[in-house]
């Protein structure tokens, strides 16, 4: 009998180990690691699995199952990509499954229950097989259909390669998909039928058709046009033969034409390269320590101003490694990449960027990662968010991760839970590639590292242009009470600014944080306000729809009349957010234009662009925004930037807070004042004493750096100390508290004072579930990998406990 083979496979889902099926000797020969399989798995559910490793050993707890089927003729996976990706999984403490979910694109990572909508653009049914038109064809009775429901319509289990084309040819999109706007992604084109390629043949051709003009037409021109032996469009002949698509359809149903499709490119941009700005001193100087440092070190911090011109320093950098025939990955945090810094990359290197964002469509993701894997001309400069780190590289020479300190960096939700700043510092290092992490507010992490010598650390502290730093003002809203200054929100001081700003026919931007977003409603006679259903948290007024809305589950509903508790029509709506603050700046400066981008405002592809866009065109006067306006922007017509209120920012119960507060600050405050003036900021505080506020008024980030070290270090936080959070999730709040006490007690036992809770979130029910936490803080010596091990010891003990069962339990390792 002849030996069995078999395949470890992962599948995407948060089960640590690989599977173990069976396949035949031929399909042994034919595969390899990386490639993708379809395979059955609970009851009775298909997956997408990742080939990890081919054998001979069969599994002793289980029979291995066959495969369903083979999905891929060569691996769409490296060994680079998992090896990279069995370091996060270790690091973060998540499975390799729920890295493979993260990793690929969502049309590659097919299962059953995946639902499929048909592509309401897509008429050419000439385009599809006899399978594929049934597909087609069941959509337009029904609105979706899953995998299992394709499988009955065909008949037949193996239907993952039909689906596959049908994603291919845009005919159906998966159900995640925001689909936005239809590009066409295969061509149609026209050729002679194959048994016609002899001129005898043709002649007895064109004579048969003498009695139907216009195919005979058709015919003709078509030979015209092959002259110049490209490929033929079918919409070029029709145009050119003057004849409809009926002629030609004809003329293939005859034999005498077939179609055939060629894909074009859908993520191209036109624009030529310009060459490279020529650096100035400082920048040259600045280049050159970096390219010191990477002698010695591959990795290193550039620590350069807002308006420096790090991104010519960059440049130059990625221009290198092109000339040395290498792949480079330049990340942004997900708010920048619409914006400016694409097309000015673009203006440099033309058609060899490609850009990996999650609002584009799954195909062009597909492509994107297809043309990395192929290491093609066009995807040699990879411009992406943190998704990007999981793109098949094969030849990373340099990776530059901008605004390093962005939290955007961290994914919070699901799993993996990783930093991509960090591991794409691990990736770099598997390809042997170097890294710039670049910021003009370093995270302490970073700039700590830098002092330790571990990063190389290079500072470019001159504006470009002679530039002058913005000129920072505190107004004391304290004092401005006191005196009367101030209408609604604005005190006169920052009113003036503005006002002056405007005279000059100069713009203004107006930072509103998040934070303090949210207006809420509350009742003047007794307090009352109200709350969502489903989570601990006061509902937000939308004052434009007049309605209520809880910003953790998207609960709405219209605005009360009275009040839910006491019944008087005493309901007034509190705080402010950039709604407010836009009402009132119309009623302000009725006769300038104003603007607002926030999340309500730059939904959909192309949210952001629009509105900067106009703000750039000067179509805006005043830009009201959230922190997404600190983000990377360049105007060069804003001469005021006004922070409203700094003291949210402060008084937030984190670690960080003060970091932050201090980055987004000054990060706003880099918007003001470029070319030839000197901008204004002006910075609104009950607290202008607040040291943070005086290191931002005087830019002096090292004053921030050394004192909020003393703090991390005092209380025992990083960079010094590691932390890993855990939080458990249940609808009942009596388990949760359960279940957090006896892991705080089991935990406790092992690690001793550096056990910190449980406590609750400060909105501790959300969606209906009840949210507890605890914090674990692993001292500077102590093994890190030990120390997860215990923790995930203590887990799987915790998990065996019949009653914890349910509880969601979910750790985040170097939580934020
Ligand atoms: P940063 O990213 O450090 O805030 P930027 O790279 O956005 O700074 O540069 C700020 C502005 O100065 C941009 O408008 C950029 O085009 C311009 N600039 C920077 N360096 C040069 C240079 N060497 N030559 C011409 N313009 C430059
Ligand atoms: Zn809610
Ligand atoms: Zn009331």
């Amino acid at each position: 009998m002849a030996t069995p083979f078999f395949i470890d496979v992962v599948l995407p889902i948060p089960i640590q180990k690989a599977f173990t099926y069976s396949i035949t000797q031929e399909e042994a020969t034919f595969l390899k690691k990386g490639m993708r399989v379809a395979v059955s798995f609970g009851n009775n559910s298909i997956y997408t699995a990742i080939v990890l490793d081919i054998h001979q050993n069969a599994p002793i707890l289980y029979e291995a199952k066959e495969i369903h089927q083979i999905l891929d003729e060569t691996p769409i996976v490296s060994e680079f990509q998992l090896q990279h990706w069995e370091w996060i999984a270790d690091y973060y403490m998540c499975s390799l499954g729920e890295v493979f979910r993260a990793a690929l694109p969502s049309a590659l990572l097919l299962e059953s229950e995946t639902v499929l909508f048909k592509n309401q653009a897509f008429e050419d049914e000439s385009l599809l097989d006899n399978e594929e038109f049934l597909i087609f064809e069941a959509l337009q009775h029904q609105s979706q259909l899953t995998i299992h429901q394709v499988s009955d319509i065909l008949g037949k289990k193996k239907v993952m390669p039909v689906i596959n084309q049908l994603i291919h040819k845009s005919v159906i999109y998966l159900k995640e998909e925001i689909y936005e706007q239809y590009k066409p992604k295969l061509e149609k084109y026209v050729r002679l039928h194959s048994h016609y390629s002899n001129d005898s043949s043709l002649e007895k051709l064109l004579s048969e058709l003498a009695n139907a003009k216009k195919q005979h037409a058709a015919v003709l021109t078509f030979f015209q046009l092959n002259t110049s032996k490209k490929a033929i469009k079918s919409k070029d002949l029709e145009k050119k033969a003057g004849i409809s698509s009926a002629v030609l359809k004809a003329l293939v149903d005859k034999n005498i034409f077939e179609f055939y499709h060629l894909q074009i490119d859908r993520i191209s941009f036109q624009g030529s390269s310009n060459s490279l700005k020529d650096l100035n001193e400082f920048q040259e100087k600045a280049l050159s320590e970096i390219k010191e440092s990477f002698r010695e070190k591959d990795i290193v911090l550039l620590h350069g101003i807002t308006s420096s011109g790090k991104t010519e320093v960059y440049s130059k950098l990625i221009d290198e490694q092109l000339q040395q025939g290498k792949q480079v990955l330049f990340l942004l945090p997900e708010i920048a990449l619409t914006t400016q810094i694409i097309t000015r990359l673009q203006q440099y290197f033309g058609n060899q960027i490609s850009v990996f964002h999650s609002k584009y469509s799954m195909n062009e993701r597909v492509e994107v990662w297809h043309n990395v894997m192929e290491n093609k001309p066009k995807a040699q400069i990879i411009l992406g968010a943190r998704s990007a780190i999981f793109l098949p590289f094969s030849n990373l020479g340099l990776i530059v991760v901008d605004e390093e300190h962005e939290t955007s960096y961290k994914q919070f939700d699901p799993a993996p839970r990783y930093n991509a700043r960090d591991a794409a510092i691990v990736l770099a290092k598997m390809h042997q590639a170097k890294i710039v992490l670049g910021s003009a507010t370093p995270s302490l992490e970073s700039y700590f590292n830098a002092t330790q010598h571990k990063y190389g650390f290079v500072k470019l502290n001159k504006r470009f242009g002679e530039v002058k730093m913005p000129k920072i003002e505190l107004i004391d809203l304290k004092e401005k009470q006191r005196k009367k200054q101030l209408k609604g929100h604005f005190s006169d001081a920052l009113l003036q600014n503005i006002q002056e700003a405007l005279d000059q026919k100069e713009q203004v931007i107006l930072f509103q944080n998040r934070r303090g977003f949210s207006p809420i409603v509350e009742c003047t006679s007794c307090g009352f306000s109200p709350q969502c259903p489903n989570c601990d948290v006061s509902l937000t007024y939308h004052k434009f729809k007049h309605e209520l809305r809880c910003h953790y589950c998207s609960y709405q509903r219209a605005m009360p009349n009275s009040c839910g508790a006491c019944g008087s029509n005493t309901l007034d709506t509190k705080g402010f957010g950039t709604e407010q603050i836009e009402l009132e700046l119309k009623a302000l400066f009725p006769d300038f234009v104003i603007g607002r981008m926030d999340l309500d405002t730059t939904r959909g592809k192309f949210g952001y662009q629009k509105i900067i866009g106009a703000f750039e065109a000067r179509e805006i006067d005043i830009l009201v925004g959230t922190q997404m306006l600190s983000k990377g922007l360049d105007f060069d017509n804003v001469s005021l930037v006004g922070i409203l209120s700094a003291d949210n920012m402060l008084n937030f119960p984190d670690f960080r807070a003060y970091e932050r507060a201090y980055q987004m600050m000054v990060q706003v405050s880099g918007r003001s004042g470029r070319a030839q003036k000197q901008g204004n900021v002006a910075i609104q505080t009950y607290n202008p004493e607040h040291l943070i506020l005086q290191q931002v008024a005087t830019t002096n980030y090292e004053e921030m750096f050394h004192e909020q070290l003393q703090e991390r270090s005092k209380f025992k936080y990083p960079p010094y100390f590691r932390l890993i959070k855990i939080t458990l999730k249940h609808k009942d709040y009596t388990k949760v508290d359960l279940g957090i006490n006896w892991l705080f007690q089991a935990l406790q036992g092992v690690f001793g004072e550096h056990v910190l809770g449980p406590s609750a979130p400060s909105v501790s029910r959300i969606r209906n579930q009840h949210i507890k936490n605890l914090v674990i803080k692993i001292p500077p010596k102590q093994s890190l990998s030990a120390t997860k091990k215990q923790v995930q010891k203590i887990r799987d003990t915790f998990e065996a406990v019949k009653d914890f069962r349910a509880i969601r339990f979910v750790i985040d390792v170097d939580s934020y």
